[in-house]
């Protein structure tokens, strides 16, 4: 059935061009997800830095390490699963809270006293060349010299490339962008590259000794073409309800991987690991941060 679409996230846009099957799942048929470790720790240091630099854009000082704590617990208590509902032991969420709670006290004190929060949950929209969506979302942080800053945790580091692949953190750039452009955008077009911001992936490893990993990343008109093309090719893979497993889609590899940090891992059954998930009786700890 054609489905037309008016506007669209990120998160969807980021969801369908990692698995589109995932995206029928996660917001057509509205299969539930259970929390993970990995997943819950996202949420809560998410909420946790958040509130830090809401406060701070007024107060101009960084939540002291108690007021963090309350948040990430707070967080932590409303959402944890009840028994084995996420396949995960109390072993696993225990070894991840701590983690977690590591991990954003070295944030809280290393990183957060650089950042001068500029705009925080700045709203934005903007339309996607060629078809008639908007792209509609929130940017979580924009510091004083306009850089776009997003928070990511993570039990290992990301790759040194991730900002020039993601497509949800171009969105934030191009939102940001739009805002910066105003009325000097063409009706239809994205802004010119001197108006998107550089971004910044701010991802907090939760290895044994936790640490902070930056990586940076500008784009030009190079980048703007290609999200262009691919969002469109997303918005129309949506709208004509092609909604395949990954593995596919040509030129994609058969990455356990990416089902490994799928929710529906367990139950979909296109998963690459799912026997091995059922077999091992457990939920892979690595499942991405949802928000
Ligand atoms: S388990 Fe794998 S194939 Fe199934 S929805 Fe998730 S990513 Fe896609």
């Amino acid at each position: 059935m054609q489905r037309q679409l008016r506007s669209i996230s990120p998160t969807q846009l980021r969801t369908y061009d990692t698995c589109p099957l995932q995206y029928r799942m996660r917001y057509l048929e509205r299969v539930p997800t259970t929390d993970s470790p990995a997943s819950l720790v996202g949420q809560a240091v998410h909420a946790a830095l958040e509130r830090n630099f809401l406060e701070k854009r007024h107060s101009g000082y960084d939540l002291d390490l108690d007021e963090a704590s309350e948040i990430y617990d707070d967080v932590w208590a409303s959402r944890l699963p009840p028994g084995a509902a996420s396949g995960a032991s109390a072993d696993d969420f225990e070894e991840a809270y701590a983690s977690g709670q590591s991990v954003l006290e070295l944030y809280l004190k290393e990183v957060a006293p650089r950042v001068i929060p500029h705009l925080i949950e700045h709203r934005f929209r903007f339309d996607i060349p060629g078809v008639q969506v908007q792209l509609v979302g929130t940017v979580d942080l924009i510091d004083r010299n306009g850089v776009v800053i997003d928070h990511k945790t993570s039990w290992r580091a990301y790759p040194e490339t991730y900002p020039d692949q993601d497509l949800q953190l171009l969105c934030y750039a191009i939102g940001y962008g739009v805002f910066r452009a105003g009325s000097r955008i063409r009706p239809g077009n994205l802004p010119a590259p001197f108006f998107i911001p550089e971004v910044r992936v701010d991802v907090l490893v939760r290895e044994d000794r936790p640490f902070i990993q930056q990586l940076t990343a500008t784009y030009d008109r190079e980048d703007l073409d290609r999200f262009a093309a691919r969002a469109t090719d997303i918005v129309v893979g949506i709208e004509t309800a092609r909604f395949d497993p990954f593995w596919q889609a040509p030129n994609r590899a058969e990455d356990p991987q990416v089902c490994r940090r799928c929710s529906y891992a367990r139950i979909c059954d296109a998963s690459l690991v799912r026997d091995a998930l059922l077999e091992d009786g457990r939920q892979d700890g690595n499942q991405e941060e949802q928000r």
